[in-house]
């Protein structure tokens, strides 16, 4: 079995600061930082299991009052997420209540790599938040343990929780009795499908790992948890990620990436937003940072990408 425990606390009331001062719609909604930290926590636990060089993210599409939840975390586990809430949220509002009131709720993930070929799409993986009878689930773990065995045929097991402090998880999984599995689904092996449900060891240390309390897991220490779920089984530490290698706030925007989705807009497009407004300026969801184009800032984005003559007068 493979194991893996995350516990963020700077890292994610870096998120939640940045959101309650940066954002015009002020601080998420209690029960929404429960899923978006738990979203966070369960983002970092994947990418750390993969061994994958790009961005790991993971989305809500919902059709309640969030309407999409994102959390991205890069392969030297930096990490970012963002919300957007419109709509009234109930103080203890379900997961269902949140983002799959008319059963159209979605969860995605995505393995974006850094490089990619000519021509390659990002991988993704849709699931429904729904369980195989049709029932709604309730829990993020359990959709994300659905995904888990659909895509790697693996067993997987998920503790996650979050408040306005900590977001932590704990992720326990069956080893590949053949090749190493990737979320990607590249592993289809007639051994490990025949081993779902049936692996007594796995069985057992699940439900260990399942015993574990929302409370203990936000509360407790990483050495305490273990020795209270683990202490009759044989366990091998990893040294803990701590410092420049541990998960961390980073935000990947840039100055960059903005003139790119105005390049997108095309020049017709951008030069309207120009003549309405004086000028482009756009924030950003993840980290609070605007960018702000003026005129001639967005022709000299369109110059370099030789859509304006240099002496155009287009823009003014
Ligand atoms: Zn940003």
């Amino acid at each position: 079995m493979r194991g893996a425990l995350v516990r963020l606390t700077d890292a994610w009331t870096e998120i939640l600061r940045r959101r309650s001062s940066g954002s015009p719609d002020g601080a998420y909604p209690l029960p929404v930082k429960n899923m978006l930290g738990e979203m966070v926590a369960a983002a970092t636990l994947m990418q750390s299991s993969i061994k994958f060089n790009g961005s790991l993210i993971l989305q809500i599409f919902g059709d309640g009052p969030v309407k999409l939840a994102v959390a991205e975390v890069q392969a030297d586990l930096g990490l970012r997420a963002t919300a957007t809430v419109i709509g009234e949220v109930t103080a203890g509002a379900s997961l269902s209540t949140l983002v799959n009131v008319h059963n159209q709720g979605k969860c995605a993930i995505t393995l974006d790599p850094k490089t990619r070929f000519p021509g390659q799409q990002p991988y993704q993986g849709v699931v429904p938040l729904f369980d195989d009878r049709r029932e709604k689930l309730e829990k993020l773990s359990e959709v994300l343990e659905h995904y888990m065995l659909q895509s790697e045929q693996l067993d997987t097991t998920l503790v996650l929780a979050a408040d306005d402090k900590v977001a932590a998880g704990l992720l326990i999984q069956r080893l590949p009795l053949q090749g190493t599995g990737n979320l990607a689904g590249r592993l289809v092996s007639q051994a490990n499908e025949d081993e779902i449900g049936l692996n007594e060891h796995y069985n057992r240390i699940a439900m260990l790992a399942s015993s574990l309390k929302r409370e203990e897991l936000l509360t407790l220490d990483v050495e305490t948890i273990l020795r209270r779920l683990f202490w009759e089984e044989t366990l091998i530490r990893f040294e803990p990620m701590a410092g420049d290698t541990a998960p961390r706030f980073a935000c990947t925007c840039s100055r960059e990436r903005v003139s790119n989705m105005i390049l997108g807009l095309g020049l017709e497009e951008a030069q309207s937003i120009v003549a309405e407004r004086g000028d482009i300026e756009v924030g950003c969801d993840f980290c609070g940072a605007h960018y702000r184009f003026d005129p001639v800032d967005v022709a000299q984005i369109f110059r370099v990408a030789g859509d304006l003559p240099p002496s155009s007068t287009a823009v003014q």
